[in-house]
């Protein structure tokens, strides 16, 4: 025991992700929750819940993950909330230096062999820069809005009437004005919701081209040295990004997990060398590995 090595634990973990970067000739960069909570927003923080939505103190809201499922019993408050959630994390917010970070991480490979899934609903990886055909986001995304029956398959965008909301948003009660901005399905005028997956309603079928490109790109790569680099995926969903991609390495015998989550870093022992689990702030990280 007193001769223990000199190197910080991060320093280790920096110079393994090193090697591996420089080792992989494919880079599948996938994440959870962590990765924007890294870039800011983070949904249990009371902080930043009571500096951009104080109207819903009041009702004893403390934090994002709890609007979460609840049910619009009442309306103008419900739609003064959601319009301006989607707002702040999917529209405006523009600091997010881990995915600039990451941006530039994928930067040192071509094009064709990066490919990103995300759980995150928010489109940051689209707005740093990453290309829109290389990104699988199997949850959904904010911007695009679906019948809740749903009585069709088709989603829309909804900017507009999201900036009519947010315009006609009092601050005092979180509320709508004008209850006539509720936001209604064009086809058969029921209740709408954002398309993203939280229970049987979620319309897919526009995200499945997504998903059978990122299907062909690992089915070609899997005879290669495929890094895959994980962040933030935890055990709230673990089945959509981190139990892929212990699968696939588990699979694909050239291939390596790098998983990034202070509170779950741990992988399969089965995985052995190929796999590994830092333990530290995202953020940080990914900044000192971008350089
Ligand atoms: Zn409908």
């Amino acid at each position: 025991m007193t001769d223990q090595p000199t190197t910080t634990e991060t320093t280790t973990d920096l110079e393994l992700a090193h090697d591996w970067l420089e080792r992989a000739d494919s880079l599948f960069l996938t994440s959870g929750a962590g990765l924007t909570a890294a870039a800011g927003i983070d949904y249990g923080d009371t902080e930043l819940f009571a500096r951009h939505f104080p109207g819903m103190l009041q009702y004893g809201v403390r934090a994002q993950y709890e609007m979460i499922g609840r049910p619009p019993t009442d309306e103008a408050l419900f739609w003064g909330y959601w319009a301006n959630h989607v707002n702040l994390v999917r529209h405006t917010w523009d600091r997010a230096e881990p995915y600039d970070d990451l941006h530039r991480l994928a930067g040192t490979f071509d094009d064709d062999e990066v490919f990103v899934m995300t759980s995150n609903v928010d489109g940051f990886f689209e707005r740093r820069g990453f290309d829109p055909a290389r990104i699988h986001t199997p949850q959904g995304d904010y911007a695009l809005m679906q019948c809740e029956t749903p009585c069709t398959r088709d989603v829309w965008t909804w900017k507009d009437e999201l900036d009519a909301m947010v315009d006609a948003t009092d601050p005092a009660t979180q509320r709508l004005r004008d209850p006539a901005l509720v936001p209604r399905c064009p086809n058969c005028g029921g209740p709408v919701f954002m398309n993203v997956r939280k229970d049987a309603s979620f319309i897919d079928d526009h995200w499945r081209p997504a998903a059978d490109r990122m299907a062909a790109w690992l089915r070609e790569r899997a005879t290669g040295n495929g890094l895959i680099i994980e962040i933030g995926a935890g055990f709230n969903t673990p089945s959509v990004i981190r139990w892929p991609g212990e699968a696939i390495t588990d699979r694909f015998e050239g291939w390596r997990l790098l998983r990034i989550n202070p509170t779950h870093p741990d992988v399969p022992a089965e995985l052995g060398e190929r796999a590994h689990g830092v333990s530290t702030d995202a953020g940080a990280f990914l900044r000192t590995l971008a350089g």
